[in-house]
């Protein structure tokens, strides 16, 4: 066979050559723009060879510091396409984490939003490694700003060449993108994404037994482009010329359901939070979701009651995800088998809110104290991954040693496996609370409690306990409309009947908001740092 490198420029150059007219929806501060993927295509030419002319060479790195709009999708394309390195940087983070990652990954080039320039301003003088600054914007001046020297990214396209020939020599595996994991503890730790780990993983996105994306999508990414490339859907759905709906700065689920109805979005994923704040704008007003083909979610735990309303309520097929920020994402997808599609209303739901199956092209291992884990759906252990587009180390960071070891990435996640290979995620080891010796999933206990018709939200942590070492206590957030009327007793008797009782939480605490990470995830940390004493006082 001939070996022809895999690269980023390509897929692109594909979008360019057979969906010419297809198109990009994007949302800016200014409203919806539209751009064909012919325009795209120039104007990613046009961004390359404005990046070459500010001094841009082969393996530097181009950081991005935006929202999900058409603009970022042409940095997308550009900086691998010329041979350059996309570093897309979280734009929720901290200015010290916002510093570290930039220095560490020694950015040549920054592209900021407009609306972003004051979190960038506030963190330059700490930078050490970049040159020029660009500013998105698409206002004729620019805002007023102490970055300099300071570009306008539309004059730089005006002024700029529409002939830039994308890179082909060069080695697939070199690097075209890079992301920092958001740490919750110590500093992020960055992945580098080589051209054929993207390329691979984009097929991966098309196979009609994972995510089936296909040229008769409309795909609305809402995870950001700045969190592990927006899973990848950038890249495959230019590939494969879907329509993208890019969401832009600041959207609230009234937004999300609006570009839903107006778009006939057929194809759209996110956290868990995203969906919970959609559902509740769902039982508020009235939207036409018929045109959604699938909502994917992953990121954490998908609520077995969310699940349920989305299907059974929305007619809405919902898609349960599992990744990581060093697997490109993608790693499991939830379906059910042919021969399962018969099963009752609760056994589909059950499978449907595992991770579900290892995606083709990947291996896995699930590793407990005794070695690999029996396929019983019980037996916890540690999953293991390996495959093209699986991160072998963190970017120039001595933490590579403990979660790459022999040939594998050592997740950090705690599963099971059932008899159809389906794995089910228990926690993560650092959110597993461990009482009396026996471990307690987290994850069984929120899903079970957000099952209940009054709670929005909920989030269980391990407590400090002088007897046990640690107990399960529960956050919860009522929806609106429940609020003073449902009390804890309540609570803990509708998930009563499904745990062993030394399970069950030993408080359930009602709060306005659960704190989130920077990628809307609970901020679990924060919980349990406001309830070390909880259980202490109220003993
Ligand atoms: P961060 O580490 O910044 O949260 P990642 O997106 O890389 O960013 O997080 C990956 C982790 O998210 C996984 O290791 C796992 O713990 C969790 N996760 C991802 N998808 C799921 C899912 N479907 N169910 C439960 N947990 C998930």
């Amino acid at each position: 066979m001939m070996n022809v490198p895999l690269t980023v420029g390509s897929l692109l150059e594909r979008a360019e050559k057979f969906f010419p007219k297809k198109q990009v929806v994007s949302r800016t501060l200014s409203g919806i723009h539209r751009f064909t993927y012919k325009e795209i295509g120039e104007r990613t030419r046009r961004l390359a060879s404005a990046l070459e002319k500010l001094g841009v060479e082969k393996g530097d790195r181009v950081g991005t510091f935006a929202w999900n709009h058409h603009r970022h999708l042409e940095v997308y394309f550009a900086a691998p396409g010329m041979g350059a390195v996309l570093h897309t940087i979280n734009i929720r983070l901290s200015p010290e984490h916002v510093s570290y990652i930039i220095n560490h990954a020694e950015d040549k080039v920054l592209l900021v939003d407009e609306d972003l320039v004051p979190l960038i301003e506030r963190s330059k003088d700490q930078f050490k490694t970049v040159e020029a600054y660009i500013i998105m914007t698409d206002k004729d001046e620019l805002p007023e700003t102490t970055l300099e020297p300071v570009y306008s990214y539309e004059e730089l396209l005006r002024e700029a060449s529409p002939e830039f020939e994308f890179v082909k020599d060069i080695d697939e595996n070199d690097p075209a993108g890079m992301c920092y994991t958001s740490a919750t503890t110590g500093n992020p730790k960055g992945v580098v994404y080589s051209h054929r780990g993207i390329v691979l993983h984009s097929y991966a996105f098309g196979l009609a037994d994972t995510a089936a994306l296909s040229e008769t999508d409309v795909v609305l990414p809402v995870v950001p482009m700045f969190h592990a490339n927006a899973w990848g859907m950038p890249f495959a759905a230019t590939w494969f010329g879907s329509t993208q709906v890019l969401p832009g700065p600041l959207f609230t689920p009234k937004l999300l359901a609006d570009l839903i109805e107006q778009e006939k979005v057929t194809f759209t994923a996110g956290v868990p939070t995203i969906w919970l704040g959609l559902l509740n704008e769902l039982e508020k007003g009235s939207y036409d979701t018929s045109s959604l083909r699938s909502i994917v979610c992953g990121g954490s735990a998908a609520p077995r009651g969310m699940i349920k309303a989305f299907e059974t309520k929305y007619k809405i097929p919902f898609l349960h995800a599992y990744g990581m920020t060093e697997t490109t994402p993608l790693a499991t997808v939830s379906r059910l088998k042919s021969y399962q599609v018969g099963l009752d209303e609760d056994e589909i739901l059950d499978i449907r809110s595992k991770q579900g199956l290892l995606v083709p092209g990947l291996e896995m291992k699930v590793v407990g104290g005794n070695g690999e884990v029996k396929w019983d759906g019980e037996e916890m252990g540690e999953l293991l991954l390996r495959g093209p587009w699986i991160a072998d180390e963190y970017y120039k960071d001595e933490r590579s040693a403990e979660a790459f070891r022999d040939g594998w990435l050592y997740t950090g996640d705690v599963a099971t496996v059932d008899e159809e290979g389906v794995i089910k995620l228990v926690d993560r080891t650092k959110d597993l609370i461990k009482s009396g010796g026996e471990w307690i999933s987290s994850v069984d206990l929120e899903n079970a409690l957000m099952a209940h018709e009054a709670v929005f939200e909920a989030s269980v942590v391990a407590v400090p306990h002088q007897q046990w070492q640690e107990r399960p206590v529960a956050c919860v957030v009522l929806k609106e409309q429940y609020r003073g009327k449902v009390d804890k007793q309540e609570i803990l008797e509708f998930i009563a009947p499904q745990f062993a009782k030394w399970w069950l939480p030993d408080d359930v605490i009602f709060m306005e908001e659960i704190p989130k990470t920077s990628v809307g995830k609970f901020l679990k940390r924060a919980l349990r740092d406001q309830l070390k004493d909880h259980l202490v006082q109220n003993s």
